[in-house]
């Protein structure tokens, strides 16, 4: 193997086709010539010069078939040799996963733009020394740029546009590993015990690191294979991934300076000066690799590097000049540094692309799948290979030296299952255990990690400042609407400050000192920017300051606190502010995509479309038209057609008996653009949780693949998985597609996701809320609506968990009429908005609930006496409103929105249960946890 052909290959993958191609198209002009022009304008005087004259190589065109989607290869077997037939001059975007969501591109795109793209390209290409780097620039800049430029996105072909142009070059160099030498290897990777490791958390800054970690060893394990091109990571997607950006700065370092200047909304994000290094976890606990031939032995290769990036990460750990260090490396024979707490799960499959054959992708995908699942049958606790027995059996014979206890050991307080190494020594400013603490190594090492990650990271990715973070607790997140509702008017307390009265209170209250960190909670960050660049009195600015920093548990919540603001509290609103009482409740979002095992295997049907009807939808025109006769007629019909339309009949056949087949299995074959697009379209949406989460004052602990979890106000809860869903659909960019300027990205359209809304006391044991919370969305995804016709999943579940007991409501997210509209779920946010104002009676939450009303309703409704049940409906609420000119309006407000979806029913073993009782008692819910106590 030679590494600088491939990667010239692959090069001349990302350029065999032009991205202004479907304009080519419609001008009917040929884009061969222009795609090779183009070449040597990006590439020529840069490492990557001489790929410009291989974009027409056998194995370049090899790799653009086999990442061809089915629509492609059905097209190319129905047309033959004929390759410019049924022209189309119109030029769409559907999306890949339901070819019926389609947007029309209505936008001119000159030549001279996209010369523009391509000399700016070389301009940084030039920067770069060797064939290494300047394709790993190339990768994370050429669609970058494009964007920045404020190009639009086009299909790769006008008669099947389910594919982005770039989507297709992307996972035309995907496939080049394969075409290369004729095959290679397809790679799953996945940690076992990721659920119970985050679980294993008591404060809130061990949970982001409990994600991190897992990200960043996983993100780290692939580090070296990422050197063949970032195109080996096929999951999660190198484009747009905040890992691989920082990696390609760190890596390249000409590239870090002019990312700084490319101007994407959200992009600014990705590669964060305050850090130095990625500030969320956004590596799923999975990943799918394209492998060449040549990496033999990739299994093992894997498998070794996963465990000494676990044993580089102790080793961060055991550097960093903290006291604690010195106790782990006095207990190594505890054997952590060569166990890792989770276990990696490798199946992989060799794949011949040399034979030819249209499946080879879809074939080799599925039997990974197969592997796969039957490795996660076996479980293994990683801590079974722990020498526990020895270490403990010592202390009995008086050698242990595990921390002091009278039992001989005690258990770690965090994870609660291996024997504690540490704990507390009763210092109050201790930064790294608290009160009571006892941990084994593992959850030491969390511990340690959430304050210094910096050098660890260093040690295990190459890079990575040693950045003191401030992490909020989950005090500060329960008092968030406090804090904030103080901070809120800063000129009117400025003019306070200068009551002697309240001067003197606040002085109590306020803290007067505060330690400068890198502030991970984005609202703290606003905030200390907003009273820093205030004019107010400079004690008071740093009294505010310094209240807005310190630990909320301490600065509000004491005991002698709590009185004091109280009494601020009624001065301030003697004077006119009101700010909302002290909260003790926090919430816990997470979320999950729905059927993702069978989206990804292209069981299309699961997001109600048949596979037939995905076939036609993915044709536009003329091609269309044939596809569907072809699909209809018998087989002596296809010698008509093949007349008609001056096709090869023998083609046609075959086309038939591919259709044939497809639709028996009733399955599309996955093909690498597919993967590709849907990769893709999972790392925006993350991105999109990350922005709506931060917009909302909520913390990300995680959000990658289909996956999401934060922690936030619960005022906010509503207001972000709102956001977060409709997201998810690109329900919120342009005709379902995401939206960067003028560019379009498929989102995951008609795919579901559920979400688990855990409202809890900030007190609470975190794993009891991590692991309940969990459970709960499982039951949100056995949800079944009816509404006319039966749905699955895509469905929200509201727990608020207090003392120890805990209640739940469930709500559908979307209504599919026939399409996906979204269930409204910002009117939860009016109706305790107006409960909070005083316009409705709190008491309708709870005459909603249960009594003689609902129970009158809930018959009604169940007879489907409809009249009865609205005026009894209309009744109950409108005792509740408060007098006023507003009466009537809130009245028909709320009886439109219960009528709306009065026919929405959840069926589980018990009967039918109606969505008007679900969102009663979702509203109680939410509001019992913003009450406070
Ligand atoms: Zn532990």
């Amino acid at each position: 193997m030679d590494l600088r052909e491939l990667i010239l290959l692959k090069t001349a993958a990302l350029f065999h086709d032009p991205p202004d191609k479907a304009w080519c198209l419609v001008r009917g002009e040929k884009h061969e010539k222009w795609a090779e022009e183009l070449a040597h304008i990006a590439l020529d005087g840069t490492p990557l010069s001489e790929a410009g004259e291989m974009l027409s190589d056998e194995r370049v065109r090899e790799a653009d078939r086999l990442a061809a989607s089915v629509d492609r290869v059905l097209l190319g077997e129905l047309i033959g040799d004929k390759r410019g037939a049924f022209p189309e001059k119109s030029i769409k975007l559907k999306n890949p996963i339901n070819p019926r969501i389609e947007h029309s591109i209505q936008v001119d795109l000159g030549k001279d733009k996209v010369e523009e793209v391509m000399r700016e390209l070389n301009g940084v290409l030039k920067k770069t020394e060797n064939v290494e780097e300047a394709y790993l620039a190339l990768f994370g800049l050429y669609e970058l740029i494009w964007i920045a430029k404020g190009l639009p996105s086009g299909p790769a072909d006008t008669r099947i546009p389910t594919h982005t142009v770039f989507d297709h070059l992307y996972a035309t160099a995907t496939a080049l590993n394969w075409t290369y030498e004729g095959g290679g290897l397809l790679l799953h990777i996945d940690i076992a015990g990721v659920q119970d490791f985050i679980a294993q958390s008591r404060r809130l800054r061990d949970l982001w690191a409990s994600s991190y970690i897992i990200s960043a060893l996983l993100w780290s394990t692939v580090l070296n294979l990422i050197r063949y091109g970032p195109d080996v990571v096929l999951t999660p997607s190198c484009r747009f991934n905040p890992f691989f950006y920082c990696d390609l700065t760190n890596r390249v370092q000409a590239i870090g300076d002019y990312l700084k200047i490319i101007k994407i909304e959200g992009f600014e994000e990705i590669l964060c000066e305050r850090f130095s290094f990625p500030r969320f976890a956004v590596i799923p606990g999975s990943m799918t690799l394209v492998l060449p031939s040549f990496i033999s032995d990739a299994e093992v290769l894997v498998e070794e590097s996963f465990r000494r990036k676990w044993k580089e990460f102790c080793e961060g750990i055991m550097e960093l000049d903290v006291p604690l260090s010195r106790d782990l490396e006095r207990e190594m024979r505890y054997g952590f540094m060569e166990v890792p707490p989770f276990s990696m799960r490798i199946s992989s499959v060799r794949v011949d692309t040399s034979k030819g054959g249209d499946n080879v992708y879809a074939k080799a995908f599925e039997s990974l799948m197969n592997e796969n699942r039957k490795k996660k049958l076996l479980k293994v606790n990683p801590a079974c290979m722990l020498p526990l027995t020895e270490i403990t059996r010592e202390i009995f014979d008086g050698k242990g030296s595990l921390a002091d206890s009278k039992r001989g050991f005690d258990y770690c307080t965090m994870c609660g299952k291996l024997p504690a190494i540490v704990r507390w020594d009763g210092r109050a400013s201790d930064e790294f255990l608290e009160e009571g603490e006892r941990l084994c190594p593992y959850c030491l090492m969390k511990r340690i990690f959430s304050r210094r990650p910096g050098p660890v990271l260093r040690r295990i990715l190459g890079y990575g400042g040693d950045v003191k973070i401030s992490y909020p607790s989950l005090a500060d997140i329960a008092t968030f609407e406090f804090k904030d509702g103080f901070l809120r008017d800063l000129p009117s307390l400025d003019k306070l400050w200068k009551d002697g009265k309240i001067r003197e209170l606040m002085g109590r209250v306020l803290e007067s000192q505060y330690e400068e960190r890198v502030l991970a909670w984005k609202y703290q960050l606003r905030k200390f920017e907003e009273i820093g660049e205030s004019s107010i009195d400079p004690d008071l600015k740093r009294g505010l300051l310094g209240f807005l920093l310190a630990e909320s548990e301490v600065a509000i919540l004491g005991k002698e606190k709590r009185k004091l603001w109280s009494e601020l509290r009624r001065y301030l609103e003697e004077k006119g502010i009101v700010i909302p009482p002290i909260g003790m409740y926090y919430a816990l979002i997470r979320a999950d995509g729905d059927d993702m095992g069978s989206i990804l295997s292209g069981e299309v049907g699961v997001i109600g479309i048949d596979v037939k009807d995905y076939i036609v939808s993915s044709f536009e025109g003329k091609s269309r038209e044939v596809v569907l006769r072809i699909m209809d007629s018998d087989y002596e019909k296809l010698k008509d057609i093949a007349k008609e339309e001056n096709l090869n009949e023998e083609n046609l056949r075959k086309t038939k008996e591919f259709l044939n087949e497809i639709i028996s299995s009733r399955k599309i074959p996955v093909s690498l653009s597919y993967h590709v697009s849907i990769s893709r379209a999972l790392i925006i949406s993350a991105l999109r949780d990350i922005k709506q989460i931060e917009d909302n004052n909520g913390i990300v602990i995680y959000a990658g693949g289909d996956d999401l979890l934060s922690i936030a106000p619960v005022s906010s809860a509503i207001r972000i998985i709102d956001g977060s869903r409709r997201g998810y659909s690109g329900l919120d960019g342009s005709g379902r597609f995401h939206k960067l300027g003028n560019y379009l990205i498929p989102s995951m359209g008609d795919a579901g996701r559920s979400y688990s809304l855990y409202i809890t006391h900030y007190r609470y044991p975190l794993y009891a809320v991590v692991s309940d919370s969990s459970l709960k969305l499982e039951v949100a995804k056995g949800s079944v609506w009816v509404d006319g016709r039966e749905r699955k999943k895509d469905s929200l579940i509201i727990t608020y968990s207090a003392r120890g007991s805990s209640e739940s409501s469930i709500l559908p997210l979307s209504l599919r009429d026939p399409g996906l509209s979204p269930v409204d779920l910002r009117f939860l946010d009016d109706l305790i908005g107006k409960i909070r104002s005083g316009d409705i009676s709190v008491s309708l939450l709870y005459e909603a609930s249960r009594g003689n009303f609902m129970e009158t309703a809930e018959r009604a409704w169940s007879m489907g006496k409809m009249e009865i049940f609205d005026k009894v409906i209309e009744y109950m609420i409108g005792r509740h409103i408060q007098r006023g000119e507003r009466r009537e309006d809130i009245l028909r407000e709320i009886m439109e929105y219960i009528k709306r979806y009065e026919g929405v029913r959840r069926r589980d073993r018990d009967g039918e249960e109606p969505f008007f009782l679900n969102l009663f008692k979702s509203c109680r819910l939410l509001y019992s946890g913003l009450r406070g106590d």
